[in-house]
């Protein structure tokens, strides 16, 4: 992969789908920024990635568009979990994802507290490929078995220093307890304190670390 971050690089150049592609055009993007440049392509190659950039710099493109394109649109089942602090940042993640998968065959699903557990119950029952949501109720879902975690193939923490820290920190341990050892895990956030980067070595497989100090969208 290409360490280098070029002004005149193309997202043409990302190894991304076609489809996801045209979504990403639609939405408006004409050039990947430095982040979504170094992060794009190894989250595809289905590597851990650990990346690190200032809010908006982008990161949420980066990480919606790898992921929608490790989906495999044939498989009718839960295939990749994105984790926010907050029912707010769930749903702006929610809505980019259906922007930009928008030309690509692909079910999504909130899932977050304060909703229907029912409602969240009968909507789990569908399979949405993806899931958008905030820890708790994410949780909650997996331990009764109404959230089938058997084909997750990607997990997303985003704002992981908030996602990793005091208060949720061990709802996210036991979320990891159900995904699948071989499960790519990808870690964004704005800053990355040590002691975050210290745990990340207990659930991480040789994550890919991406630093972009400064760039503003
Ligand atoms: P972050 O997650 O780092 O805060 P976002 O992904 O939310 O950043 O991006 C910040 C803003 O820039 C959003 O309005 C988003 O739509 C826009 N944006 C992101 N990537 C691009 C791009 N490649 N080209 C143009 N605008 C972009």
């Amino acid at each position: 992969m290409s360490e280098s971050v070029r002004e005149d690089m193309s997202f043409d150049e990302l190894n991304i789908n076609d489809n996801i592609l045209r979504g990403v055009y639609a939405y408006g993007f004409e050039k990947p920024s430095a982040i979504q440049q170094k992060s794009i392509p190894t989250i595809i190659e289905g590597k851990d990635v650990i990346a690190q950039a200032q809010s908006g710099t982008g990161k949420t493109g980066a990480f919606s568009i790898g992921m929608l394109c490790r989906i495999d649109p044939e498989l009718k089942k839960t295939q990749s979990i994105i984790i926010l602090p907050t029912h707010e940042l769930a749903n702006q993640v929610l809505l980019v994802i259906k922007e930009i998968s928008s030309y690509a065959n692909i079910t999504n699903m909130l899932v977050v507290g304060k909703t229907s557990v029912q409602q969240c119950i009968r909507d789990l029952d569908n399979n949405p490929q993806i899931i958008v949501g905030t820890p708790g109720r994410i949780l909650d879902m997996i331990q009764s078995k109404y959230l089938i975690t058997e084909n997750i193939n990607t997990l997303i923490l985003d704002e992981a220093d908030e996602i990793l820290s005091f208060g949720f920190k061990d709802t996210i341990y036991e979320i990891l307890q159900f995904i699948n050892k071989n499960t790519q895990i990808c870690l964004f956030s704005a800053t990355l304190p040590d002691e975050i980067l210290e745990i990340t070595d207990k659930f991480m497989n040789n994550p890919e670390k991406v630093l972009v100090k400064k760039e503003q969208l």
